[in-house]
């Protein structure tokens, strides 16, 4: 049994819990706060530290490749690729007004793309004129994507054609960036509790009752699912997938050419240094079925995928001059579309979930969108 200490104060009625500590979890305490700053606001995490994909991705502060947007405009049409691709650039924009660049590695290094053998000049130098006209009113660049297949020498790829590359893309430190955030919150007054697990909810009397994994009673006015991959075990009837996302990591590399933000194959290959590392990430359309899974573990079918990738485009001159020093994996959240899901689910219980492996920078635009409606 909990004290009546305990009871008045860490377990006290909330105006809102939030379920999930991740980039979506904290940003939305950020904008809850902002506008309602005496708020009961407490974020629940069964993590002992956020334990989803914001902690465990590539940390690429990006917008979209090309070559993803061009699937995507075919896949959804052109306004829902636009919407999506606004909310991820305002969503940069909003990382970098409210944080120093310093404190969370922000790095505006530029974004490359990788085009293979198979690639042919002429269609992409018309889809590059496409994307580029769409997308000028929200990026304001008549350019946005531009050949640079002198890179293709200057990184030392093998196997590539052509390189398409973007100015505004960046890298950042993704576990500074949840830290950054989970300092912010705190200061402006929500509670953070880790190590807590949400089973299941009820409404009583017009309040949100929540199951906890420990002995505590909890109640909120509204609660805020930011469960992303793992909303289906609260929510089971929305459409979403876990995805996971495996990542490899070498050793320091002597003289390594390489700076910057790279994808290749619609984004399903992406990989960035991280000081003379190379963090590499995807192969997920190798095994798409093994990899709909939330365990958190690293296969090595995808491994070896990726590590062919490292010898034979990355690093082709390097060879026995580094190691792999770190494996890891996250999951994300797919669905039969692209777009979150940011909706009021019952009276009180509201969602902002399935970030489609695009969560750190569409999570600061989402949240303020889910704290608008919420109080
Ligand atoms: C390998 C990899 C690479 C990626 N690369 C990029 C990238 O370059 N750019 C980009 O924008 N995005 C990228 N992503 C995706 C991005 O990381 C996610 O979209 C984003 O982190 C999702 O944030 P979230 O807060 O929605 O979910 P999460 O970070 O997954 O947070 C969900 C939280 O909910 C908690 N939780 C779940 N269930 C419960 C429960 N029942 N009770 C209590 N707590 C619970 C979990 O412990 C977790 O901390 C990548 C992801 C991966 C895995």
């Amino acid at each position: 049994m909990i004290s009546i200490w305990e009871k008045e104060t860490f377990f006290a009625p909330q105006d809102v819990v939030i379920v999930g500590s991740g980039f979506v979890g904290l940003w939305s305490a950020y904008h809850i706060m902002k506008k309602h700053p005496r708020a009961r606001v407490t974020i629940l995490d069964r993590g002992l530290i956020p334990t989803g994909a914001s902690t465990r991705n590539a940390g690429f502060a990006c917008f979209g490749s090309l070559s993803e947007l061009v699937a995507d405009a075919a896949a959804m049409g052109t306004d829902k690729m636009l919407s999506i691709l606004e909310m991820r650039f305002k969503g940069l924009e909003r990382i970098q007004k409210v944080f120093p660049k310093k404190e969370i590695d922000f790095e505006l290094c530029g974004g490359y793309e990788l085009y293979d053998a198979n690639a042919n000049a002429g269609l992409l130098a018309d889809q590059m004129a496409y994307i580029n006209a769409l997308i000028k009113p929200i990026t304001r660049l008549k350019k946005t994507f531009q050949p640079d297949d002198s890179a293709i020498r200057r990184f030392g790829f093998g196997g590539t054609r052509f390189i398409v590359r973007n100015n505004l893309e960046g890298a950042l430190h993704s576990g500074k960036l949840v830290r950054a955030l989970l300092r912010l919150v705190q200061s402006m007054g929500a509670q953070v509790l880790t190590g807590i697990g949400v089973t299941g909810f009820d409404t009583v009397n017009g309040r949100i009752e929540l199951q906890l994994d420990k002995a505590i009673a909890l109640t909120a006015s509204s609660i805020l699912l930011c469960t992303n991959a793992f909303t289906k075990e609260l929510a089971p009837e929305l459409d979403i997938v876990p995805a996971r996302g495996q990542v490899l990591l070498t050793s320091p590399v002597a003289g390594l050419p390489v700076t910057g933000t790279f994808h290749a194959e619609e984004g399903y290959y992406y990989f960035r240094n991280l000081g003379s590392r190379i963090l590499l990430g995807g192969a997920r359309h190798k095994a798409f079925a093994s990899e709909e899974t939330m365990d958190m573990s690293t296969s090595e079918t995808i491994q070896a995928h990726l590590q062919a990738y490292l010898d034979e485009v990355i690093l082709p001159g390097y060879r026995g001059m580094y190691t792999i020093d770190h494996r890891w994996s996250g999951i994300m959240a797919m669905g039969s579309e692209k777009s979150p899901i940011v909706r009021e689910l019952s009276p009180g219980v509201y969602c902002a979930v399935r970030m489609s492996g695009m969560g750190v920078a569409l999570a600061p635009v989402v949240s303020r969108e889910i704290a608008r409606s919420l109080l």
